[in-house]
């Protein structure tokens, strides 16, 4: 195996940096890459090993039915405050043999366009304002696109999601918050009591998604992951 570095890509203005490694293993190129992470963003994963990751939207399993712009890895990144916040709830939950599952964190802005792009070409606007963003912004923010928003739910101690009566993503009331009873509301109001513990407030019409509410963020647009298909310059 023969590995050369070839060369340094600036892929965004702002803090990424990525080294691309070609390595020829009979004859046929590979590319291996690693990517830093946007200023003051941590890997969620690397932090909470025992955190469980499903990132919908790097799969077909979604309601766009595609995998998003931007999400070339299931990564779930986010700003370093919020992800210490989690850290702690992940270790309360651990005392009552209780986890996290993350649907998705940090948002890369050209998958919020892509979203948007599939409401307008489905008749979807009903979904705009209120479970897509309709407009893209890029300033100091709220927001999945500045790694302060997290979606996530319940696991028990196998792994398995506790019953919170609709799937991610499902736009209905049914997904209200405090739109459910018996076992089903306990177990999002366990969720949301652990979760405004740490400093999280939940978006009461998607029992999934919470804002870390002690620090904002600046919009970006760096990929989840290196793009498939980069352009690679040899000099
Ligand atoms: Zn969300």
């Amino acid at each position: 195996m023969v590995v050369i570095p070839l060369i340094k890509w600036n892929i965004n203005i702002f803090f990424s940096k990525l080294l691309i490694i070609i390595c020829l293993t009979n004859n046929t190129p590979i590319a291996i890459f690693s990517q830093t992470l946007p200023t003051g963003f941590v890997d969620i994963k690397k932090e909470i090993p025992e955190i469980v990751l499903d990132i919908r939207y790097a799969t077909p399993n979604n309601f766009v039915g595609e995998k998003l712009d931007g999400y070339e890895e299931g990564f779930a990144w986010g700003l370093k405050e919020m992800v210490l916040a989690l850290n702690e709830v992940q270790k309360e939950l651990k005392e009552i043999k209780l986890g996290l599952k993350i649907f998705d964190a940090y948002r890369p802005l050209r998958a919020e366009k892509h979203m948007l792009r599939w409401a307008m070409s489905n008749n979807k606007n009903h979904l705009l304002g209120v479970y897509i963003p309709l407009k893209v912004r890029t300033d100091s923010i709220y927001g999945h696109t500045s790694g302060n928003m997290i979606d996530l739910t319940l696991v028990d101690s196998t792994g398995k999601e506790l019953n919170m009566g609709t799937d991610f993503d499902e736009f209905s009331e049914k997904a209200h918050t405090l739109n459910a009873k018996g076992d089903i509301l306990e177990n999002r109001n366990k969720l949301q009591a652990v979760m405004k513990k740490y400093g999280f407030k939940n978006y009461p019409k998607e029992w999934w998604h919470f804002t870390y509410q002690a620090k904002k963020g600046m919009a970006l647009d760096i990929p989840l992951g290196v793009p498939k298909n980069p352009v690679v310059q040899t000099k």
